[in-house]
């Protein structure tokens, strides 16, 4: 009996071969140096902070060498599944404008000639690379039942030793492949492990992308490579997957760093050439004095659906990304402000291998500054898309005065230094809420130094039946305020003010206040004369009587 029987046992419809799987899946012709990357989850619904930086990480270095980013999905373990897990993820990558050359697009829809990109579909072409190991004596069963695995373990830990199946411990390693194949005809459970050629006395070093020159002693461990559900470990699958689909670039968590030993091994022993790795640290956050993982179960700020609803732009997530990223980043865009991140080339050497803090604070002045530079009409867009999902009422509102509020939008943008109010798509009701008469009800007044309720009424009644013209350029209008407060005993000069206070009943900026109030019941709104120029004659003194009404 030959180790060609068992394989042969174990696998009898196996008829396809890695030669034939190799022609099936041709190297890809692309142009030198093209990166083939790819997202590999699992298919748990939705992209995570870290799993997001990881696959725009890989699409950046794709799109930057005209190569291939592909999404795989790896369900091998299939307690992890959630329903509709494919399709929640897709949509994230969808809603952050990570686009994938390749891939599943769901349970039954996918993109490009590489598949099938969902792992459990792939079961024949494992099973044909871990029939080949069979059959060089490569692998082998195991009939160990769980229990004794546990006594190993046991064992292990009380006299020291190294945790793991190898060396005198695999006791299946052994077994003859007569009473293999025997115990699995008389439908004994199993599983099939690597054979490892490994010698952990001696060394290997990987050149991580991002961690520079590892050493680690060669991989002895038989790890089990099919489960006794039919399925690979990740191990193997990622072997045989990132193989076929040719991938030259693996970028994922450093949690996979100590798995490398094994992984360059499986490629060997195959005579494959191994992808670059880049193995990223988790991104952390501050708590306190101390740091900590930013959490998928802790943190709401990991879920990417958070920033949907938010409403920060893609656009700002991809740049703080990137700045996370790539260390140069930040200052090549200081002096490059007019170019886009596809103009930036993506280094994985500067990528901080001691990996980056979550800074919400500077993701979010990103943000801020990202909507300061969009024309008036792409706010707009943005807030509309937004509101439909979010915010009904405000998304009526605007939709009806679509004009209106694109002049709103417009107040000290086009200018050198633009306002920068507006952190996200949801912060932007409250800074302008008061230029819709809908929302204006039930508004209260605070006039700030100004207080006493006839000074506060006179100021009002004056400049509306006296200076208020709804004709005059900014100019005359401010030069009219002015006159108003020279009119009231107030100063008109803010030097000349300071210097003598006693002098008068207060400045411009307190009769200004009063009107800014009365018109917007805010004391903190941008230019005035702009926001009475939108407002208009009518609502400006309907306003106005409404706040003397009230005082
Ligand atoms: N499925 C693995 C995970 O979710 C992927 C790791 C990899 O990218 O190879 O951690």
């Amino acid at each position: 009996m030959t180790q060609k029987d068992l394989a042969d046992l174990i696998f009898p419809n196996i008829a396809k071969t890695i030669d034939d799987y190799e022609k099936i899946y041709p190297e890809r012709k692309l142009a030198e140096g093209a990166m083939v990357t790819r997202f590999a989850p699992s298919p748990t619904g939705f992209v995570h902070m870290g799993s997001l930086l990881a696959s725009f990480i890989s699409s950046k270095a794709a799109k930057d060498t005209n190569g291939v980013f592909y999404l795989r999905i790896e369900d091998t373990d299939q307690k992890r599944e959630v329903e509709n897990g494919i399709e929640g993820i897709v949509n994230d990558l969808k809603n952050f404008k990570i686009d994938i050359d390749e891939g599943a697009l769901s349970r039954t829809e996918s993109l490009g000639n590489y598949g099938p990109y969902i792992q459990s579909e792939r079961k024949e072409i494992y099973h044909a690379f871990i029939k080949n190991l069979i059959e060089r004596g490569l692998a082998y069963p195991c009939f160990c039942s769980e229990k004794h695995l546990e006594e190993i373990r046991q064992m292990q830990e009380a006299t020291k030793s190294r945790i793991g199946y190898y060396g005198r411990y695999a006791v299946c390693r052994n077994i003859k492949i007569e009473e293999a194949y025997n115990r699995i005809k008389n439908g004994e459970k199993y599983i099939i492990r690597l054979k490892s050629p490994g010698d952990f006395e001696k060394k290997i070093i990987v050149n991580d992308l991002v961690k520079g020159k590892i050493e680690f002693p060669e991989n002895d461990l038989d790890i089990v490579i099919m489960k006794s559900d039919g399925l690979p470990t990740y191990h193997f699958a990622h072997l045989v997957d990132d193989h076929l689909m040719r991938t030259t670039h693996v970028t994922r968590g450093d949690e996979w760093v100590s798995s490398l030993p094994i992984h360059i091994q499986l490629f060997q022993v195959f005579g494959f050439n191994p992808p670059k790795y880049a193995h990223l640290s988790p991104i952390m956050k501050q708590e306190g004095d101390t740091k900590r993982k930013l959490s998928k179960r802790k943190d709401p700020e990991a879920a990417m659906s958070y920033y949907t609803k938010l409403g920060i732009p893609i656009q700002a997530v991809h740049l703080y990304l990137m700045t996370i990223a790539n260390t140069n980043f930040e200052q090549w865009y200081d002096q490059n402000k007019d170019k886009s991140i596809d103009d930036f080339k993506f280094d994985f050497r500067k990528i901080s291998a001691s990996g980056s803090l979550f800074d919400l604070e500077k993701l979010i002045n990103i943000s801020r500054n990202y909507i300061s530079y969009l024309k008036a009409e792409e706010v707009y867009d943005n807030v509309l898309y937004w509101a439909k999902e979010y915010d009904k009422q405000l998304y009526e509102l605007i939709s009806k005065y679509k004009e209106y509020t694109i002049n709103i939008f417009s107040i000290e943008r086009y200018q050198k230094k633009p306002r920068k109010d507006y952190e996200s798509w949801s912060s932007i009701k409250k800074n302008i809420w008061y230029m819709y008469d809908e929302l204006f009800n039930d508004v209260t007044y605070n006039y700030q130094k100004i207080v006493d309720p006839d000074e506060i009424k006179n100021i009002l009644n004056t400049y509306i039946e006296k200076y208020y013209n709804e004709t005059d350029d900014k100019d005359t209008w401010f030069n009219k305020i002015k006159q108003l407060t020279e009119e009231l005993g107030y100063s008109s000069n803010m030097k000349e003010y300071k210097e003598n206070p006693e002098k008068y009943k207060g400045s411009v900026a307190d009769i200004s206040t009063v009107i800014r109030v009365a018109i917007t019941s805010s004391n903190m709104t941008p230019d005035l004369y702009e926001i009475m120029k939108i407002l208009k004659e009518q609502r400006i003194k309907e306003r106005i009587k409404k706040a003397i009404i009230s005082c």
